[in-house]
């Protein structure tokens, strides 16, 4: 497994596939690689001849009050998960490769972007877009691989990939959650025992909202309410937002007819957790 760090290498790399006729897959990460980045190598290593997964905590998309220093790495360990997935190598750019000195252009997308994580988190899809833009201009996949775990971060990514003619497939991966139900994400690691524990209430609050689904409830109010009062009986959850929207638009609905997405985003101490289901949508 080849460990790759300048663009100048990958894209070498790259066009060799390209000239001997080889569909190139793209995992984007910010490494800490666990069982979920590997589903996501393990479909994109099916799916096409090789695979690029690129492991970089982008500082871009991080706010000022924010993990980025301690946001948790192990590129050793990420090797051998890539490989042991399928991945034919790993792009691992400095911050100075993907953002020299005079760096200034962004994109931008709109309308997905302002609500749920863009309302907590004013600057973060524009560091995605931007990250995810370069890095399907430097590595020009056939197909990249998106974990549904963040749903809005995908319809985010679909609508560049389609306002800006990206010449490549988006691929969403359903969530790989642990034993219990917790989703697995490389922030689990900062739960110290009793936070892990008390974690376990965002996927019972979903639970809760399927089981009214699926019992016929249509009014998103009731379900809402329902979810706030699950949370609140964990001494240690503080809810930043509990929403049920399209799953396409992610515009708010208010009665439930046709497929919605429950987007949560928890903190438990100074972690903050998110997860999400979709219900109704069976392609
Ligand atoms: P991250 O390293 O957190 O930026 O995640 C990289 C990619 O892996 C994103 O597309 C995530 O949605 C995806 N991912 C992270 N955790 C999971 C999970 N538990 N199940 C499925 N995909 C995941």
């Amino acid at each position: 497994m080849k460990l790759i760090t300048t663009i100048t290498e990958i894209r070498k790399i790259v066009t060799e596939w390209k000239k001997a006729g080889k569909s190139v897959g793209l995992v984007p990460t910010m490494g800490y690689l666990h069982e979920g980045h590997q589903s996501l190598i393990q479909k994109a290593h099916a799916e096409n001849d090789e695979v690029v997964v690129s492991v970089f905590v982008n500082p871009t998309q991080f706010s000022a009050n924010e993990d980025l220093s301690s946001y948790p790495r192990n590129i050793e360990n990420d090797l051998e998960k890539s490989r042991e997935a399928g991945a034919s190598v790993i792009f691992h750019p400095d911050v100075s490769e993907m953002y020299p000195e005079g760096y200034n252009t962004y994109i931008e997308a709109f309308g997905v972007t302002e609500v749920l994580e863009g309302a907590s988190r004013p600057t973060h899809f524009r560091g995605v877009t931007t990250v995810v833009g370069k890095l399907f201009n430097i590595i020009q996949p056939d197909r990249a691989y998106f974990g549904q775990k963040d749903a809005q971060q995908a319809a985010v990514i679909e609508q560049m990939v389609r306002d800006l003619n990206f010449p490549v497939a988006v691929v969403r991966c359903p969530i790989i959650r642990e034993a219990d139900g917790l989703a697995k994400s490389s922030r689990n690691v900062y739960l110290s025992a009793e936070e892990r524990q008390a974690a376990l209430v965002l996927s019972h609050a979903l639970k809760l909202a399927k089981k009214m689904l699926e019992q016929g409830e249509k009014s998103a109010a009731t379900i809402r309410h329902a979810m706030t009062e699950k949370i609140q009986q964990e001494p240690l959850a503080v809810i930043d937002y509990i929403k049920i929207v399209d799953d396409r638009t992610l515009r708010d609905v208010r009665v439930i007819e046709a497929p919605v997405l429950i987007p949560i985003a928890v903190r438990i101490g100074n972690t903050r957790l998110i997860d999400n289901f979709v219900f109704g949508r069976t392609e």
